[in-house]
């Protein structure tokens, strides 16, 4: 498997951001810059430069680091093609199918839209490792902001090919809430409930929970499992779809 080395970069109140640097290619990158300040302290101690900024979204919490960044390093910046009017600057505009080159990696891009629009992920698969932004997070989804349910679960449904042990690097630690959530629709779930006790443990420390792996989302995060009988019964969903059980389970934690 190919290195690729990341630093999880806390910013603002949940967000992560994370520092990339390619081994190999001496090549660095940062991924969702909410904040330069902190992500230039990381490469000065690290004596690195910055060659690349990776947006997933155009929400400012994912982008309001960019300018500052760019100036500083000179920095190149790939962004979502669709978000080309609402992200300023971009050298590069990312769309599916067209692989994106950092260093000796090739970054498979995935159009996610659902949260926003023009939302993409960034898996690279040579290290076995995906950027969801603000797509899939540890036991929970991205809001719909720009999208439907039947858009978001398609989206997800992209992820579907990538092995278990792939690592996920979410754009935010919203585990606890997702975890206190996720326990209201599959409440029978052993591997979820073990899953919440950790966190509970982990939060209460102020530990992150951050990154997570597709098969553990798989086993417990309730977005992932639409199909899922128990979480069915519990929905009195027993016959619906799985596009409708998601929508289901997505409408009950927007006013959880
Ligand atoms: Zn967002
Ligand atoms: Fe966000």
């Amino acid at each position: 498997m190919a290195e690729l080395q990341v630093e999880r970069i806390p910013a603002l109140s949940d967000n992560y951001m994370f520092l990339l640097f390619d081994p190999v290619s001496g090549t660095s990158g940062i991924v969702d810059p909410a904040d330069a300040g902190p992500v230039i302290e990381a490469l000065e101690r690290h004596d690195r430069s910055l060659d690349w900024i990776l947006n997933t979204h155009h929400h400012a919490d994912h982008t309001a680091g960019n300018g500052d960044l760019m100036q500083r390093y000179g920095a190149r910046l790939a962004g979502p093609a669709g978000d080309h009017s609402r992200i300023a600057g971009m050298d590069i505009l990312l769309r599916e199918g067209e692989a994106f080159t950092f260093g000796s990696h090739k970054v498979d891009i995935l159009e996610t839209p659902g949260h926003t629009s023009g939302h993409v992920s960034l898996h690279f698969a040579d290290a076995g490792m995906l950027f969801s932004g603000d797509t899939l997070f540890a036991l929970g989804c991205g809001r719909l902001f720009e999208g439907s349910p039947a858009q978001m679960w398609e989206s997800l449904s992209k992820y579907a090919a990538m092995p278990d042990e792939t690592i996920v690097w979410c754009g935010h630690e919203y585990t606890l809430a997702n975890a206190r959530f996720a326990l209201t629709v599959d409440p029978d779930n052993p591997a979820l409930r073990e899953r919440a006790r950790e966190i509970e443990a982990l939060r209460s420390r102020n530990e992150p929970t951050v990154p997570t792996t597709l098969g553990l989302e798989r086993r417990t995060n309730p977005f992932l499992r639409p199909d899922d009988p128990s979480i069915r019964r519990t929905l009195g969903l027993e016959r619906a779809d799985d596009i409708e059980v998601f929508a289901e389970i997505r409408r009950r934690k927007d006013s959880f």
